[in-house]
């Protein structure tokens, strides 16, 4: 946050209540108001359900002239204009779905300044003549929606948002505001750099979503283990993630067979189908959806009381963003996700016929780290807030697996002092493969040619396997005891949180790591 604006005065909060139906602003509302009334460009990182669209349209409604949105969700326009008009504001929007005459009703409209909101998809935005309109009327303020889009770094990247960078040289004398709810400090340095916004007001709100229960378990067999989870919550709305449309198709049979009201959502199924699935489900005439990432995106069902990832998530942006569909009405939800180290190949494989080598090298990173994510024994809420950047304020959330304590941990303290002592004598010049190699006693030619075999730790871990010290390399990464060097060789080096680990002052824990039992040939 920087300098705060005055706080809202009498008459915005009587809009607030009057033109809105609220009692008072959520968290950062009001500084976001009040900034853009006072004429500052703004920016607004705030999580879905935030409350995003006050934020602009109350100055809209207050200010006088037109406020354009530029939004890439067209699906979703129109149910924000409905929303805005049940409120008596003058609003609509123009994308390819209206017919060439309902266009040219919005226009005029538009040009005879009947018009305090205008949403508009950005590749309209960018047609010259739609920019030549725009400066004939009164505009009060742009406002450019899921603002990640302009990122390369995001997870959703539009080159069609690119164009928005000149936003601001169109609209010298007013605000622009720039909103999203996904936004990591690179994205949001990115964003601001591509729009060029001048001075804003920036805010951060929180990403915690209090109410939801984070939990990992491993998993070995599913349809048994959903079964279970579903007959936790009898008759309760949620939602299973799964990656393949034939899983998805799979396990939603699985279901109905033994009677839950499962309905499939994927982009194999036709358009009418999907429709219909997702309404029946958000009618509470299906309990559980079946669903591939296709699922989700701007549906409002505040009810929804589990999330269930039966396959690895592709980033951790994908799983807070997918499991933050749970409890939007504030009461208290839960997120499972089921992992298996047997389910990383599988992703790898995909990852592996990714052409463009920085995307794929941006699906590795991100594989890594909701790989870390899950084998780790750090609490899930730090290390989804630490995503963002954010630090949580207590040691213990109180509402996950590791906080709750329903986690086995082994003490592996001996075996991370193998580790951390092979990084110190050698210096931190060394990546994982080495590190592992001297203590597990290779004999490789680099070992040998450097000597590494006359270090005192060499050797020392011989009857654990390589798995085990990768899985214990993610733990001392995860609890901030080593680091990774950024760099073409990601080599390890020491974080001060290890001395006390390596004097023995500290113990280290780890989740146990279940070996995948290999099945005894059967005799005939
Ligand atoms: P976002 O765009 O950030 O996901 P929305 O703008 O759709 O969030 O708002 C989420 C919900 O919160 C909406 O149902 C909205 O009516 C409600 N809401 C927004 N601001 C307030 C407020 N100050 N008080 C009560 N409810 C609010
Ligand atoms: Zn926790």
């Amino acid at each position: 946050h920087d300098t705060l604006p005055a706080s809202p005065s009498a008459s915005v909060l009587n809009t607030l209540h009057k033109v809105f139906g609220f009692n008072a602003f959520r968290p950062n509302q009001g500084e976001v108001v009040q900034a853009i009334l006072s004429g500052r460009d703004a920016f607004a990182v705030m999580p879905t359900g935030g409350g995003k669209s006050l934020c602009y349209q109350l100055p809209a409604v207050v200010m006088e002239g037109t406020c354009v949105v530029i939004s890439p969700l067209i699906a979703l326009m129109k149910d924000q204009v409905d929303g805005a008009r049940v409120n008596g504001i003058r609003a609509a929007y123009l994308n390819s779905s209206l017919s060439p005459d309902e266009q040219s009703l919005v226009m005029s409209e538009l040009t005879s300044n009947r018009l305090d909101l205008l949403y508009v998809a950005p590749e309209r935005f960018s047609l010259e003549h739609f920019q030549t309109v725009l400066k004939e009327v009164k505009i009060s303020m742009a406002v450019i929606d899921e603002a990640h889009c302009i990122s390369e770094w995001g997870h959703d990247f539009r080159p069609d948002y690119l164009s928005l960078s000149a936003l601001v040289e169109l609209f010298p004398d007013v605000p622009v505001a720039a909103f999203t709810a996904t936004a990591t400090h690179k994205v949001q340095a990115d964003i601001l750099r591509k729009l060029g916004l001048r001075d804003p007001f920036v805010v951060r709100a929180s990403f915690d979503r209090p109410n939801l229960t984070y939990d990992v378990r491993f998993k070995d067999n599913v349809s048994e283990q959903l079964v279970g989870l579903l007959k936790s919550s009898p008759g309760k709305a949620g939602i299973i993630y799964r990656t393949s449309r034939k899983s998805v198709n799979e396990t939603t049979a699985m279901l109905q067979a033994k009677g839950f009201r499962a309905l499939p959502y994927h982009a194999g199924l036709g358009d009418e189908e999907r429709k219909k699935n997702q309404e029946t489900f958000i009618r509470d005439e299906a309990d559980v959806i079946v669903a591939t990432v296709a699922f989700g995106m701007g549906i409002d069902k505040s009810n929804i009381r589990f999330v269930i990832h039966a396959d690895l998530p592709k980033s951790i942006e994908n799983y807070y963003q997918e499991t933050g569909r749970a409890g939007r009405d504030g009461e208290p939800a839960h997120c499972t996700l089921l992992f298996s180290q047997g389910d990383i190949p599988k992703v790898r494989f995909f990852i592996d016929t990714i052409i463009d080598e920085t995307e794929r090298n941006k699906a590795l990173d991100a594989l890594q780290r909701v790989v870390s994510f899950a084998s780790t024994s750090v609490c899930r809420r730090i290390t989804l807030l630490d995503y963002f950047g954010e630090s949580y304020p207590k040691e213990n959330c109180g509402s996950c697996d590791i906080c709750l304590g329903t986690r086995e941990v082994t003490d592996c303290t001996r075996e991370a002092q193998m580790l951390l002592s092979a990084i110190a004598r050698t210096e931190g010049r060394f990546g994982a493969t080495h590190i592992i190699d001297i203590v597990m006693g290779s004999k490789n030619k680099k070992i040998l040619e450097l000597g590494h075999d006359r270090l005192k730790t060499y050797g020392v871990g011989k009857e654990k396997n390589k798995k085990f010290w990768r899985h214990l390399i993610d733990e001392l990464l995860a609890q901030k005891m080593i680091a990774k060097a950024e760099g073409l060789y990601p080599t390890l080096y020491l974080l001060e949180q290890s001395v006390p680990v390596l004097k023995g002052e500290a113990r280290l824990e780890m989740v146990r790591v279940i070996e995948k039992k290999t099945p005894k040939p059967s005799r005939t």
